[in-house]
């Protein structure tokens, strides 16, 4: 028995929380499995598993420091739902009184707040992990309708001293984007990713005794490739300072066929769980830029910049605007997710590529997430619904506060331009120039109407000429429709044509 619970979610395992400092023998610290948390979405095999395996560890260490621990593991009881169960551990435990992480999920902090009125005293802290808090993000914003990422990541520089020299920022320039937009060159050898390796055969077989409702596979698990603990995570990244950090900016938005993770570094599945902790990962990216030659400033500015700037601007975002958030619908858009998305048999290369990707290793990078499967469900007019449905159970660092932002708001343009200021749309051109897609599809790149041509080639146009009442006036696309209204009539129609097939055929391209 013990007069408080501490309730710790599978994606608050943050070693560092001030909670842990010393052992309270009043306390106890709550882990729970449950089917309720695991089957609101069709989750990637390997996400379950990587955050029941993780939760375990992380509750282990705990118990070796003395701490006090309830675990309840996906078949330790018939309950379902996370509340319940945490209801009828305090029952027995006779404890009233819960204190919480403050969740980052808007859905779950309303479920946890509910227990109030079951007769619980409880109380949130904070998960003391983001950089930046919700407050900030609304002080900064106050009386704006759209945010920029941009203002909101320079005061977060200044705040942190990150990059900066004095009161400027390190090289003179905020941002140095523009430089990050390279292809691979032919016969460019990539490095193969370098991965931890834990048995994790009891979870896996758990997870599949419980019948969650989950998707992709887990080939060998006796070799999860995902780290589990903050040491693993931290010898990826230390490896990726090494091996892939001077080419992460040059290489950051280009696609192949011939390997999975490029530059990038596989640390959003150790950060969101709160394993690893973002300052510390800017501030080792920030020294290793300072104390390595070969490190060029694009490198270290663009990996900053996806952690300090997008990542914490995307949770203000999240706070800012939920619940409305997850009910925008900018282009009233209907259509069904095609079949395929679930198992990536389709004729069109990139996509087919990035999805068989993504059922693989429960990952794909942010060009394959925004430039392929988000531009082709965008193009396609798919429920904003189905499409973030799709993305918080496919990818294994999927969380609702950064997947359905980036998803509802920056891939789909569903909140009609809180987050980004023009819909991330392209045709083949774009396909073509950052990556080796194009040459091995069945689909011809350089043609819009003939019954072979790309489908985002006809799409494209069409996509604009549709949404004309809602997109005509954005400053940013008027070079997109000055192009459009200087085709001939007979062009326009065929595209017509061809699109209206396309989105006809959905299920069979
Ligand atoms: C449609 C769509 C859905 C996405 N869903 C998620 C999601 O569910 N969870 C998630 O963590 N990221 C999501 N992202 C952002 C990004 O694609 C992933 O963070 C990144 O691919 C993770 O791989 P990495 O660790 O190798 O990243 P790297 O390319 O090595 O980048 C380093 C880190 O920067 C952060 N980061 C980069 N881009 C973003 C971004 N746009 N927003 C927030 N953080 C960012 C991540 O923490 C990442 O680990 C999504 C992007 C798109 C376009
Ligand atoms: S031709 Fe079109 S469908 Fe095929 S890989 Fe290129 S962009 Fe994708």
């Amino acid at each position: 028995m013990s007069k408080i619970i501490r309730l710790v979610l599978g994606d608050q395992l943050n070693p560092r929380h001030s909670w842990f400092s010393e052992v309270n023998p009043d306390i106890t610290y709550a882990f729970i499995e449950c089917k309720g948390e695991g089957s609101y979405a069709p989750h990637h095999v390997q996400k379950v598993v990587g955050i029941f395996q993780s939760m375990r560890t992380f509750a282990s260490r705990l118990e070796s420091q003395g701490h006090k621990v309830y675990y309840h593991k996906i078949l330790d009881s018939r309950e379902i739902e996370l509340i319940d169960i945490l209801h009828s551990a305090s029952v027995k435990n006779n404890t009233h009184e819960l204190q919480f992480m403050m969740p980052d999920e808007w859905r779950v902090k309303e479920n946890l707040e509910s227990l109030k009125s079951r007769g619980f005293k409880i109380s949130f802290v904070s998960s003391e992990h983001f950089i930046s808090t919700p407050e900030e993000f609304s002080n900064t914003f106050k009386g704006k309708k759209s945010y920029l990422m941009e203002s909101f990541y320079r005061k977060l520089r200044k705040r942190t001293g990150i990059l900066m020299e004095g009161g400027n920022p390190t090289g003179g320039k905020w941002n140095y984007d523009a430089q990050n937009r390279k292809k691979l060159p032919k016969n460019h050898v990539l490095p193969a990713a370098h991965v931890p390796s834990t048995n994790v055969e009891d979870v896996y077989q758990e997870v599949l005794e419980a019948n969650l409702p989950v998707i992709g596979s887990l080939r060998d698990p006796k070799h999860f490739y995902w780290p589990t603990t903050p040491e693993q995570a931290m010898d990826i990244f230390e490896n990726w300072l090494e091996h892939c950090f001077e080419f992460f900016g040059d290489f950051q938005d280009a696609m192949t066929v011939s390997n999975w993770a490029l530059y990038h570094s596989r640390i959003s599945f150790a950060l969101n769980t709160k394993m690893i902790d973002p300052l510390t990962i800017c501030q080792m990216a920030e020294e290793y830029y300072h104390n390595n030659e070969n490190i060029p400033l694009n490198a270290a500015e663009g990996f900053i910049r996806q952690i300090l700037g997008w990542r914490e601007f995307m949770r203000g975002v999240y706070w800012e605007r939920m619940p409305e958030f997850a009910d925008t619908n900018y282009f009233n858009h209907q259509a069904k997710l095609p079949q395929w998305f679930w198992n990536g048999k389709t004729k069109m290369k990139c996509l087919s590529h990035s999805i068989k990707q993504s059922l693989d290793h429960a990952y794909a990078h942010h060009i394959q997430r925004l430039m392929v499967t988000g531009n082709f469900a965008l193009l396609a007019g798919i429920h904003p619904d189905e499409v973030d449905l799709w993305y918080l159970g496919i990818y294994i660092d999927a969380f609702e506060w950064v997947e359905i932002t980036n998803t509802r708001g920056m891939s789909q343009y569903a909140d009609g331009g809180w987050i980004a200021t023009k819909p991330y749309v392209a045709s083949a051109n774009y396909m073509k120039k950052m990556g080796d897609y194009c040459q091995n599809c069945s689909y011809n790149e350089k043609t819009k109407t003939e019954s072979d041509s790309c489908p985002f080639n006809s799409l494209y146009w069409n996509f604009f000429e549709r949404h004309r009442d809602l997109l005509g006036n954005n400053f940013r696309l008027g070079m997109v429709y000055r192009t459009f209204d200087k085709m001939d009539v007979h062009t326009k129609e065929a595209i017509r044509q061809r699109a209206t097939y396309v989105l006809e055929h959905l299920d069979t391209l």
